[in-house]
C-alpha cells in the first residue's frame, strides 16, 4: 500500500531533521542566530508595543484598508518605505522589487507589477504613487555593469533591471565621463524617472492623472546621508519656452 509506505516515511524523515539539527548545534553555537526566535519576539514586541496599545486603529484596518499612497521601493534590507516615512499599517500600499521599477504595462511579462497598480488604482483608489529611489541600489549597480549583449550571466536579474536601460542611456550620454560611482547615483534617479513614465503607459494611471484623482511622484531616499529627495511628474516633453 503506497500511503502506507509513505506514511511510514514520515517518522523516518523527521527523525532524520531532528538529527541533523542536532549535530549542527554543537555546544559553541548556543547563542547563534534563531530565526524562528527572532521572528516570535518581533511579533511578540509588535503585538504588545503597536497593536495592544491602537485598538481603535486596529479595529478600523480589520474592516479594510483605504491607503493614500501606492508606494515603490527596493528590496533592499535598508529601505523599507514604512521605517524611513513612517508609513503606519494602513497607509501605503506597497510594492517592492529589485531597484524598484514599473516596468511597462504588459498582460504576459509583468502581471505582477500590473496587478498591484490595477488594485491600488482601481480599487483601493490611492491618490498617489511614488517611486523611491535609494542610493548604494545593486540593482542599478548592476544595471550599470551588466553590457545586455544577449549573454547572460544570471537567470532573471538582468531581464529584469534591462527595464532601465533607457535611464543608463541617458546617464552615459549626460555623465559618461564621470566616476563609475557617480554614473550609478544619477541613474538611481533617472531610473526613478523612467519608472514614471512607465507608470503612464497603464490606461487606469492616465485616466486618474487626467482626472486628477492621482498623482505620480518621484523619491530618492540616501542612507549614506541620511537625506530624502521628492519631486513630481513632469509633463512636459521639452522643455519650456522662455517668452
Ligand atoms: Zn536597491
Amino acid at each position: 500500500m503506497l500511503k502506507t509506505e509513505k506514511e511510514d516515511l514520515k517518522p523516518v524523515a523527521a527523525a532524520k531533521v531532528e538529527q541533523i539539527t542536532a549535530q549542527l548545534q554543537t555546544p559553541s553555537d548556543t547563542k547563534a542566530f534563531d530565526s524562528v526566535e527572532r521572528i516570535k519576539e518581533g511579533f511578540i514586541h509588535f503585538k504588545r508595543e503597536k497593536y495592544e496599545k491602537n485598538p481603535a486603529l486596529y479595529s478600523e484596518l480589520a474592516k479594510g484598508q483605504s491607503p493614500k499612497y501606492m508606494v515603490f521601493a527596493c528590496s533592499d534590507s535598508r529601505v523599507c518605505p514604512s521605517h524611513v516615512l513612517d508609513f503606519q499599517p494602513g497607509e501605503a500600499f506597497v510594492v517592492r522589487n529589485v531597484a524598484n521599477i514599473v516596468p511597462p504595462y504588459d498582460q504576459t511579462k509583468y502581471a505582477g507589477v500590473g496587478a498591484a497598480v490595477e488594485y491600488a488604482v482601481l480599487h483601493l483608489k490611492v491618490s498617489n504613487i511614488v517611486v523611491i529611489g535609494h542610493s548604494a541600489c545593486g540593482g542599478i549597480k548592476g544595471l550599470m555593469s551588466f553590457t545586455f549583449d544577449g549573454n547572460n550571466s544570471t537567470d532573471f536579474i538582468e531581464d529584469w533591471v534591462k527595464i532601465g536601460i533607457p535611464a543608463k542611456s541617458k546617464v552615459l550620454t549626460e555623465h559618461g565621463d564621470k566616476p563609475f560611482g557617480d554614473q550609478c547615483t544619477y541613474c538611481e534617479k533617472e531610473a526613478v524617472n523612467v519608472s514614471l513614465s512607465n507608470l503612464l503607459t497603464y490606461p487606469f494611471v492616465r485616466e486618474g492623472l487626467v482626472n486628477k484623482t492621482l498623482a505620480l511622484k518621484g523619491g530618492y531616499y540616501d542612507f549614506v546621508n541620511g537625506s530624502f529627495e521628492l519631486w513630481g511628474l513632469d509633463f512636459s516633453l521639452s522643455p519650456p519656452l522662455s517668452v
